[in-house]
């Protein structure tokens, strides 16, 4: 089943059951606590929390989602995207526990001649919050699961919370085994490879008031209604039906693993490393080409970074899987005519994507050109003298000198077996923000800000990849 027909039944389901069907909001939705649109309940948090009344009980969407915490999963898990589509249904102080249960079960179990995924409910695993027996009981009377294939889980992944004060509540979750190929029996918490999660219901019904992490909070009251969020991931359920192993298999996404071998003159399937790289550069092209079409640029903050980011990984393992010419000219357009099935707006604004795309690719090559070669001698002369640890003076000369991020230098050092004096790098940047802070100071009344300016961004921007980390929380 293609992922269009995928999403297209989801709706169906619950238009027929009443929901109104709302578009997907832009990636970029204002909220000081998000880099990206994480999850589909994001356009619909004031509702949640009772500061702004829907026109509709009852809501469905396929809602784009952005995820940098999932980056370094990408191509390794079989499961995780970096922009990935979230199905979801709403009900805002309508129905809650009884009807989420049932409108999921009968979508995921439904024949598939009459509109449903048509999976074996023999092969159906839920879990639940351990006091959560409600819901247990909801799972064996609704969908007839024996007790066994209710699994009880803690609070950091049975509740939902937004890491953040604001609307939580327990979460049970529906799994699939994939079948004994792919890791031992046991259930969800044996094996989450092999039983795949593909749908999260949160019962949304308390409001906290301190959130310490996702399994440590305040619980202030509950929140004027008893709320349902849904999530169901689009791409997971494609690679269950169309038979595939992974994500990156699936009709959306497998286009530009195909041009790219076709590219590299390297089978897809016959190594693994190869294979991860492949993966990567399949979802970073998507998840690119998404990003730009929401209005993102490449830069060294924030929003700007992560794209520049994505794009710089999937040119560079273009270049690790031995690609040297244009990567993204190749590979965009292949993006493109997948998408532009669900999002016809990255065909009519491709003129402006791909000029925004290849841009950075010539930046980038330029700054490889510069700062390889120079690379490489500092890793040689590391090896030569018997050591293992590239030094801090030396990724900051590659960061200030040849525009090197750091995280290039971390990844470049880690593939040629060395590591690198981070604390010393930081050591030197400090110092240097202290020269600019200096600086500044003495020029006050001129550009009084930038020295300060440029100091945040040397704290939290685009040299250090996780402090976006914490600017984004998980949803569930
Ligand atoms: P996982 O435990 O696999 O990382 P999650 O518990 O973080 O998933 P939720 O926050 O519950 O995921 O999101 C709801 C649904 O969205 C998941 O059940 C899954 O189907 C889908 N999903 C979450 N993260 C990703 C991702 N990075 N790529 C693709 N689909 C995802
Ligand atoms: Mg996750
Ligand atoms: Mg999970
Ligand atoms: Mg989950």
């Amino acid at each position: 089943m293609e992922t269009a027909e995928i999403r297209r039944r989801f709706v169906a389901h619950f238009e027929r059951h009443g929901h109104t069907v709302v578009p997907s909001a832009s990636l970029l939705l204002d909220d000081p606590n998000l880099l990206f649109v994480n999850a589909g309940m994001v356009p619909f948090k004031p509702y949640f929390l009772g500061q702004e009344t829907p026109q509709w009980d009852r809501a469905t969407s396929v809602q784009k989602c952005v995820r940098t915490l999932d980056i370094e999963e990408v191509g390794k898990t079989t499961r995780h995207g970096t922009f990935f589509q979230m199905c979801g249904n709403f009900s805002f102080g309508d129905y809650f526990k009884e009807g989420a249960i049932r409108f999921a079960w009968e979508l995921v179990t439904g024949s598939q001649d009459d509109g449903g995924y048509g999976f074996d409910p023999e092969k159906i695993w839920v879990t639940v919050l351990p006091s959560d027996t409600e819901a247990k009981q909801l799972w064996h009377e609704i969908a007839g699961l024996p007790y066994e294939r209710i699994q009880e889980r803690g609070l950091e992944d049975n509740y939902w919370n937004m890491g953040v004060p604001g609307p939580g509540g327990p979460c049970s979750e529906i799994y699939i085994d994939r079948g004994p190929e792919y890791g031992p029996d046991g259930g969800p918490n044996a094996d989450e490879d092999r039983f795949l999660e593909i749908w999260n219901l949160v019962f949304m019904q308390e409001s906290l008031s301190t959130v310490r992490s996702k399994a440590d909070f305040d619980v202030e009251g509950p929140l004027p209604a008893k709320n349902i969020d849904t999530g169901m991931g689009l791409e997971r359920v494609a690679y269950l039906l169309q038979g595939k192993d992974n994500l990156y298999e699936i009709d959306e996404v497998f286009p530009v693993i195909e041009k790219a071998s076709e590219l590299t003159g390297r089978a897809y399937g016959a190594n693994a490393e190869d294979d991860v790289r492949f993966r990567v550069v399949a979802d970073h092209v998507r998840s690119a080409l998404m990003l730009i079409n929401d209005g993102v640029t490449p830069g060294n903050e924030a929003r700007g970074y992560v794209l520049r980011r994505l794009l710089r990984r999937a040119v560079r393992s273009m270049r690790l899987l031995g690609y040297d010419g244009h990567a993204l000219r190749e590979l965009m357009p292949v993006s493109r005519d997948r998408m532009k099935l669900s999002y016809p707006e990255v065909e009519t604004g491709w003129e402006r994507i791909s000029r925004v795309a290849y841009a950075e690719e010539e930046t980038f090559r330029k700054t490889l050109e510069a700062g390889t070669q120079i690379f490489d001698n500092a890793a040689a002369s590391v090896k030569q003298s018997g050591g293992s640890v590239l030094q801090g003076a030396q990724a900051f000369a590659l960061h200030d000198t040849y525009g090197f991020p750091i995280d290039l230098t971390l990844e470049m050092a880690s593939e040629a077996g060395l590591s690198v004096d981070e604390a010393g790098f930081r050591a030197l940047m400090a110092e240097q923000r202290e020269r600019a802070k200096a600086d500044a100071k003495s020029k006050k009344g001129q550009h009084a800000d930038t020295g300060v300016y440029r100091g945040i961004l040397d704290e939290h921007g685009p040299t250090d990849w996780l402090a976006y980390e914490t600017l984004e929380t998980e949803s569930r």
